[in-house]
């Protein structure tokens, strides 16, 4: 769209009264590249949206969608009904999953992801003689989306306010805190609790690695008392931490995994729920029982196809691994940055992903500093992630050392433009 012309695209998480007329439309996009509708290219530092593992414009997924789409474009798997890409799927990543026997559930999204999990949390106590488990357990800082059980769960308090009541029973403890878990659970009473939720390391809320210890000690404290351990890999899966779910990097198991983005690296939507045999067993034996839940698109055969040939491209070039790999190269090229008065913190260090906390002082002088900082460094011909007072970035997995000196100098520059407007 030219400047200066009015779109009629509701962008998410936007202030449409501040993009109306300032959209950057992305127009094609190579590898860790892409181009706007002017033709200037932009190395993409945060895969879209957390998602473009693999990078951009791989033939062989459109090749095997197209494929898929001259067989059967999509079709149903309510009740009895199945397809073969949604099946083979299934056995792939269940076989790839860190729990045994597992079962996956397929959806769209995250956020959908998210709210299969809960749900089936929930149901879970019900069926098994405990009705009244149905308390959800949150953190600081986390991101599960932004549909009604996730924006109820999410430790982002911006991303929950104006709405009105959100989902009961739920809340939120301190990210980084054993003890607060502890705490919350003997507060509500373990008997009323049915899940934690945590992200291994947390994505949209800052890029906050867990403390050491904190993993295994919150599986613990869950394990102790019957609390379902529900792990929110949608960022942290498909090699941004190094491994396929993300939390392998910790000796724990979860109950449940909920995983999105990477699945397809973003090709097509897809999102589900790895579920341990301890969820799956009062559904999937004796009597069982119908999970009353369900989105028309589960386990579209197109975006499952897309799966597939995605996780044959991360196998194939051993992209999973890759992101561990990344990691430090990623943290030690950033670093730098934080000698500038206009920087709090570089973190990052687990996975391939990584924020720069902009100074206190100067988000409160300046609060679209975070945005300002990620326009620097777009000019400058690299796109990173704002958030709230800082830049996230998550290149794709088949980034190099020199994109990432590529990132580092842009950000320096965009933050040298702070630092220098903080000044005058
Ligand atoms: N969970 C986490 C950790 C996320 O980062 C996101 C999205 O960024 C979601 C859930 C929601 O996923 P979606 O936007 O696909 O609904």
């Amino acid at each position: 769209m030219l400047a200066g012309m009015e779109t009629r695209l509701w962008h998410p998480f936007a202030n449409m009264a501040q993009v109306r007329e300032t959209e950057l439309v992305i127009e094609r996009g190579e590898d860790v590249w892409v181009w706007d509708e002017r033709g200037n290219r932009y190395l993409d530092a945060c895969a879209s949206l957390w998602y473009a593992n693999v990078g951009h414009g791989r033939r062989e997924i459109e090749e095997a969608v197209s494929a898929q789409f001259r067989k059967l474009e999509s079709y149903a798997t309510y009740g009895d009904l199945a397809n073969e890409p949604a099946n083979r799927l299934a056995a792939r990543l269940a076989a790839l999953s860190p729990l045994d026997d597992a079962r996956i559930y397929f959806g769209l999204g995250g956020a959908d992801a998210i709210d299969t999990a809960a749900k089936l949390a929930r149901l879970y106590w019900s069926e098994t003689g405990n009705p009244d488990r149905v308390h959800l357990i949150g953190r600081t800082r986390a991101y599960h989306g932004s549909h009604g059980i996730g924006t109820s769960i999410g430790g982002i308090p911006a991303n929950a306010s104006g709405f009105g009541p959100l989902v009961g029973e739920t809340s939120i403890v301190d990210w980084s805190s054993p003890d607060a878990l502890a705490a919350e659970i003997d507060a509500v009473d373990a008997d009323r609790v049915a899940a934690f939720f945590m992200e291994p390391v947390i994505g949209a809320g800052g890029v906050y690695p867990p403390p050491d210890g904190y993993v295994e000690a919150v599986a613990e404290i869950c394990k102790r008392s019957g609390v379902l351990l529900i792990v929110d890999s949608v960022i942290c899966g498909f090699g941004r931490l190094g491994t396929w779910f993300g939390i392998e990097r910790w000796d724990v198991s979860p109950d449940l995994i909920v995983f999105a983005k990477g699945v397809t690296s973003g090709y097509l939507p897809l999102g589900g729920v790895v579920v341990s045999s301890r969820v799956s067993e009062p559904f999937w034996s004796g009597g069982g029982t119908i999970f009353r839940h369900g989105q028309t698109y589960s386990g579209h055969p197109a975006c499952c196809a897309a799966a597939l040939a995605n996780l044959d491209i991360l196998e194939r070039e051993q992209l999973v691994a890759r992101g561990r790999e990344l990691e430090r190269p990623l943290f030690e090229a950033l670093q730098p940055l934080a000698s500038s008065s206009a920087v709090a913190e570089v973190r990052g260090g687990t996975g391939f992903l990584a924020a720069v906390e902009l100074d206190p002082d100067l988000v409160r002088e300046r609060p679209a500093a975070a945005s300002e900082l990620a326009l620097e460094t777009r000019r400058r011909g690299v796109i990173v992630r704002p958030l709230a007072s800082g830049v996230a970035v998550s290149p794709p997995l088949t980034a190099d050392q020199s994109h990432l000196d590529l990132l580092a100098a842009a950000l320096a520059d965009g933050v040298a433009t702070l630092e220098a407007a903080a000044v005058s």
